[in-house]
């Protein structure tokens, strides 16, 4: 399975700066025959980490420093440390992939470091480069390669996170900063084929709200989606769709997808980044995907009760949500406080289940990467 690295992967100058992660291998690492039973159990989404964690620690005085690969572990925060008190952090999702040859791949990483770098700017936490970002990647994936699942559906997720470090219960941005990439290998989303999932519309919480932190990847608007989510759950349904905080009448995403409407007139469309909706990878690659199928794809505003009425007189089609996590997951039923609505046949949609497997395809080297979106890394 285990090609030799090809000379150069990335960029030297990205090669350099992975050289500069130094390797504190862990003494306690699980044994091959274990590690690989373990991968190879599909295990629950989150639950099971590799051996190691890039970290990267900054402080207002020296920026940037002691960038590292170390053992994966329990970290030792002082009761005082900012983040637990004022929620100063925000995160990122993407994944590895391993190709037939045993080659290792992400997709799009620069846009997730682009995205962690806008977050920092709106949580008042540094920014972290790009490069820096691309390479503490790579510097863990390299030392936990044999991490990486070797089935088609199987991928390591990479979790990269920033958190307010400092001692101190000033209100006031974080003097410390603590980044680090944790990662944990996931199998199929769907254990026995993709099923279309019941969203409830939610009319009495919001996610994010004008002038908010709804466009970055914070820990602090998941906080705020988990009790709408629980009442989805108590009303039959497996995950909540937000509409805008001001009005209660436009689409806005889920709790952590963004969503996608397909019509019978051969258009797709998602909500408009409005600024309290959080701007996915994945979103922006299905416009793109969706265009080169001949659809004519549009971001605009989509009144709810629009919606419903083009699900009951059947000129929308297919809905779906979308994120790395999932990829596409197709919605076949919203449910809300005065409303049932299955869509079409409440199965998978042509369109939804076209894109997932072209994406999927693209991110597991089994389709031509013809958008330059894949990036080696070992
Ligand atoms: C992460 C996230 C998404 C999906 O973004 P991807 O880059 O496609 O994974 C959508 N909505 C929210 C709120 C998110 O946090």
């Amino acid at each position: 399975m285990s090609t030799p690295l090809a000379p150069q992967i990335l960029s030297s100058s990205l090669e350099d700066l992975v050289t500069l992660f130094d390797v504190r291998p862990s003494g306690n690492v699980l044994a091959d025959d274990a590690r690989d039973a373990l991968v190879a159990s599909s295990p629950t989404f989150g639950t099971v980490f590799t051996d190691h964690m890039a970290r990267v620690t900054w402080t207002a005085d020296t920026g940037w420093h002691d960038r590292r690969v170390e053992p994966y572990g329990p970290l030792q925060l002082d009761p005082a440390t900012a983040v637990l008190h004022y929620a100063q952090e925000i995160f990122e999702g993407l994944k590895a992939y391993r190709h037939a040859d045993g080659s290792i791949w992400t997709f799009r990483p620069e846009a997730n470091a682009a995205r962690f770098a806008r977050s920092a700017h709106r949580l008042a936490l540094p920014a972290l480069s790009i490069d820096d970002f691309i390479a503490s990647i790579t510097a863990l994936v390299r030392t936990d390669a044999a991490w990486v699942p070797t089935s088609a559906e199987s991928s390591l997720y990479l979790r990269p996170f920033m958190y307010a470090s400092e001692r101190f219960l000033g209100v006031r941005p974080s003097l410390e900063a603590e980044y680090l990439v944790i990662a944990s290998p996931v199998g199929a989303y769907f254990s026995g084929g993709v099923k279309p999932v019941s969203i409830w519309v939610d009319r009495e919480y919001s996610r994010a709200g004008a002038g908010g932190t709804g466009a970055a990847k914070c820990g602090g608007n998941y906080a705020s989606s988990l009790l709408p989510q629980v009442v989805a759950q108590q009303n039959g349904c497996e995950q909540v769709c937000f509409l805008d905080s001001g009005t209660r009448t436009y689409l806005e995403e889920l709790g952590g997808m963004n969503v996608f409407v397909v019509r019978a007139d051969g258009t797709l469309q998602t909500p408009e980044l409005s600024g309290s909706i959080l701007e996915g990878v994945t979103r922006s690659s299905i416009l793109q995907l969706a265009a080169d199928r001949g659809y004519e794809t549009f971001e605009a505003q989509i009144p709810f009760a629009d919606l419903l009425e083009g699900i009951r007189d059947g000129s929308v089609t297919e809905v779906f949500a979308c994120g790395t996590a999932a990829v596409i997951t197709p919605i076949g039923r919203l449910a809300g406080s005065d409303f049932d609505q299955t869509i079409a046949d409440g199965t998978a949609g042509e369109l939804t289940t076209a894109l997932r497997s072209e994406l999927t395809d693209i991110q597991t080297g089994r389709a031509a990467d013809r958008h330059g979106w894949m990036r080696r890394l070992a």
